[in-house]
């Protein structure tokens, strides 16, 4: 069956135009929850259909031509009380205000960004469009908790030839969201594809940054590997990342390692929490370049970092066609405690010492 897209009723619109920025929100057509999930699958269908669509938005733009445009990702956990609380929503609001400046729009302020995602979690959360807490979830940590996760993204107006963008849209919408890796398979393999190179847009979450990743994930998963490592570009000696996500080694000494921040390296909120925390649990990080070599050989624990991956790690790394586990080929006591309290301070389960959560 045809896969839809669940998007939640109220949508987020924001509008350059005249040199300000205007917004409002749209309530797409819906029924209640529990009446959505009584349709039959094609009406079912029908009714996503019509969420999903944007009459007012030019389909021929700078945007869906040459991928002149950038998003951002979000995610707004629900707790025990029935309250939602989103992550760190001023640091992706900032991310995404250097990524159109990247892009050479005009800026999309950071406290419209805040107040308008807010503000449509809380109106899809009134209509009853929220995951429900469940106690369940804390026998496993929240690892298989679900979230609403918000996709704020910027939409030129309508063009074909080259340029940029100066009337640019924000438009956000949520859907709901479980565990983002399905159990099972957790195993990766380095890719010869390229994400990012000096000079390009790698430090930017624009559309354009996606294609190459997608082909070397999908690449890996045909030979049966969960997820692809990016080597640097000029040397082909330096991890850079996952297919999306920031990578992390916890070596046999101690220290927990991770990738400078380059302009090949995209500034996850996730890596930096993860730091933050590594730090308040006594363990050592370092930000620097490590090679393939070195993750290989001194490496005891893997995991990537994202927003939809939240913490994963991996069982094994394959690199030139020899294989080599990490953390007994489960989730490592590392891992694993880095991510029981980054998704227990998510869930409210574990106490927001660094005031993280914005409750909307
Ligand atoms: C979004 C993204 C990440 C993760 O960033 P978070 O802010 O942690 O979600 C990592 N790498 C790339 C390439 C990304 O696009």
């Amino acid at each position: 069956m045809a896969f839809d897209l669940s998007v939640y009723p109220w949508v987020y619109m924001a509008k350059y135009e005249h040199d300000t920025w205007s917004d409002s929100y749209i309530e797409k057509p819906h029924k209640t929850p529990q009446e959505e999930a009584a349709l039959s699958p094609d009406e079912r269908q029908t009714l996503l259909r019509t969420r999903n669509s944007f009459p007012e938005l030019p389909l021929v733009n700078y945007t869906t031509q040459y991928g002149m445009g950038c998003f951002e990702g979000l995610k707004a956990f629900p707790h025990k009380d029935g309250s939602m609380h989103l992550f760190r929503p001023d640091e992706n609001a900032a991310r995404f205000k250097k990524s159109m400046e990247g892009l050479m729009m005009p800026a999309f302020p950071e406290d419209m960004f805040v107040h308008g995602v807010a503000e449509t979690v809380r109106r899809n959360n009134s209509l009853g469009f929220r995951p429900v807490y469940d106690p369940a979830w804390e026998k496993t940590h929240f690892i298989d908790g679900h979230a609403v996760y918000v996709r704020p993204f910027s939409y030129s107006e309508p063009a074909i030839g080259l340029g940029l963008s100066k009337e640019p849209w924000v438009v956000a919408v949520s859907t709901p969201v479980g565990s983002y890796f399905r159990p099972g398979n957790t195993k990766a393999v380095t890719t010869d594809k390229v994400r990012a190179y000096p000079g390009g847009t790698g430090w930017i979450k624009c559309d354009a940054n996606y294609v190459v990743p997608i082909l070397a994930k999908k690449t890996a998963e045909k030979k049966g590997f969960m997820e692809a490592i990016f080597l640097d570009a000029a040397e082909h000696t330096y991890i850079e990342e996952g297919s999306s996500c920031n990578i992390f080694f916890y070596l046999k000494n101690g220290t927990l390692v991770t990738p400078d921040l380059a302009d090949t390296i995209l500034p996850g909120i996730t890596r930096k929490s993860v730091l933050t925390l590594a730090q308040d649990l006594g363990i050592s990080t370092e930000e620097r370049k490590i090679s393939i070599d070195e993750a290989l050989s001194d490496g005891r624990e893997v995991f990537v970092t994202g927003t939809a991956a939240g913490i994963s790690h991996f069982e094994s790394i394959t690199h030139k066609g020899t294989t080599v586990p990490f953390g007994n080929g489960n989730m490592g006591e590392v891992t694993t405690a880095l991510c029981r309290k980054l998704k227990g301070i998510q869930y409210g389960a574990e106490e927001d010492i660094h005031q993280w959560m914005v409750r909307v």
